[in-house]
């Protein structure tokens, strides 16, 4: 009988790490850590590098990847995803290092060992590895995201979400529920309990507030998650404000320069392609101090205000009213722009309170309650366990309640703790 245990991300957000054991072989679904309340890397449950078939990685989110190192100082596992999750987590990983250096394991030569052990798959491609076969499709979160397929060598079907989305963005497109009759559903549940708004009603109102703040010649700041959101937004403002002068900074560069090399993975090259010649790319000091002394909206990392260029900009332009800051990413108990949103300044930059506007907007890269009930139902006729991961135990609980309202008690449903080993039978 198939066994997967829950390493990490059982009822807590981020941390994902599933080991999938059958008939002697194991593979491993992700393997990512969480951070404690100083910020601190926690990293999940020990595995075994040898004893492994293999380990597939959903995205490069550190939540998803950064523990995978880990398992190439000893080991030599055959990891599987694709190529932007790879490369995009690499450069990740190295930023994690830098800044963790002292509470991990394993050094930068181990990522390399990793990325040499890696086997890339395309969308909708199969491969095996021991008694395991894999395939993976797009969730529509970041560039590179994958849903995964895993079959076991006694052919049970597992689907792991990852962090799925899905609506369609400017860059990606939805989540791709491939057709399959699923035994197993292994599912996200960030937003278990959340509705999001419309997205193109969020966006409008995003655009209707950036352009009342140019009109007053100020300036916009948008703290942005350095992958996938400052790309989504310098998208939008290119398709509806194109006469609007656009700065980029920070690593999400990079990470932009990646979109561009793996552009097969965005859902239309060309809106991405214009977006970004339309965008100016802050090179160095010189264009940094530039760039907010005049109208203009500035995207730039952090998206939480944890560092960054975006902590310079904030400080430049927060005391004027004429300004405006515009958070559009999730932001953690914690941080300092949950703290602004909360008090209206920040104690470690010396802000007592910010002058300039200041605004939160839902353009989460994560389903909402209905779009992941959506996928559930999509699989019920086969689907025997669903196992609620990766969500606060308020999300999971509701989610929970959702999946035994809408498809019966005949569904066996886990919210399990890390640590859980679950029995799905075959
Ligand atoms: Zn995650
Ligand atoms: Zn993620």
């Amino acid at each position: 009988m198939p066994t997967i245990k829950v390493l990490g991300g059982g009822r807590e957000v981020g941390r994902a790490a599933y080991l999938v054991s059958d008939r002697g072989e194991k593979f491993l679904l992700d393997y990512g850590v969480n951070f404690d309340e100083e910020d601190h890397p926690q990293f999940p449950g020990h595995v075994r590098p040898i004893e492994l078939s293999g380990i597939s990685i959903s995205h490069s989110h550190l939540d998803h990847i950064a523990a995978a190192p880990l398992l190439y100082i000893t080991g030599r596992p055959r990891a599987f995803t694709t190529r932007p999750t790879m490369e995009m987590g690499r450069i990740l990983i190295r930023d994690f290092l830098k800044l963790n250096a002292f509470y991990i394991d394993y050094e930068l030569s181990d990522v390399e060992t990793m990325s040499e052990n890696t086997i890339y798959l395309e969308y909708g491609e199969e491969v095996e590895a021991g008694g395991f076969r894999i395939l993976m499709t797009s969730a529509g979160h970041i560039l590179g995201s994958s849903i995964t397929y895993l079959t076991t060598p006694s052919g049970h079907l597992i689907m792991y979400t990852g962090d799925v989305n899905t609506i369609q963005t400017w860059t990606l497109s939805k989540a791709e529920l491939w057709p399959l009759k699923i035994d197993t559903l292994i599912i996200e549940s960030t937003y278990g309990s959340t509705k999001h708004p419309p997205r193109h009603l969020t966006e409008k109102k995003l655009i209707d507030s950036i352009e009342e703040v140019i009109d007053r010649n100020g300036t916009v700041l948008i703290p942005a998650f350095s992958v996938g959101r400052s790309q989504e937004i310098i998208c939008l403002l290119q398709a509806e404000l194109p006469h609007v002068d656009v700065y980029l900074d920070g690593m999400s560069r990079e990470i932009t320069s990646l979109y561009l090399r793996y552009k097969s993975f965005l859902r239309d090259p060309s809106i991405f392609e214009k977006a970004v010649e339309n965008t100016n790319f802050i090179k160095g000091w010189q264009d940094r101090r530039k760039a907010w002394r005049k109208p203009g909206v500035i995207v730039s990392s952090a998206g939480m205000l944890k560092g960054g260029p975006s902590v310079y900009y904030l400080k430049k332009i927060g005391s004027n009213p004429r300004n405006a800051v515009f958070l559009v990413s999730y932001q953690a108990v914690g941080s300092p722009g949950h703290e602004v949103l909360e008090t209206g300044g920040i104690e470690e930059f010396g802000i007592e309170k910010l002058r300039a506007r200041l605004q939160w907007f839902d353009l989460s890269s994560h389903a909402g309650k209905d779009g992941l009930l959506g996928i559930l139902l999509h699989y019920k006729h086969s689907l025997k366990n669903v196992i609620i991961i990766h969500g606060e135990p308020d999300a999971a609980n509701n989610l929970a309640s959702m999946v035994k309202e809408r498809m019966g008690n005949d569904i066996n449903v886990f919210i399990p703790n890390n640590g859980d080993e679950i029995n799905v039978e075959s």
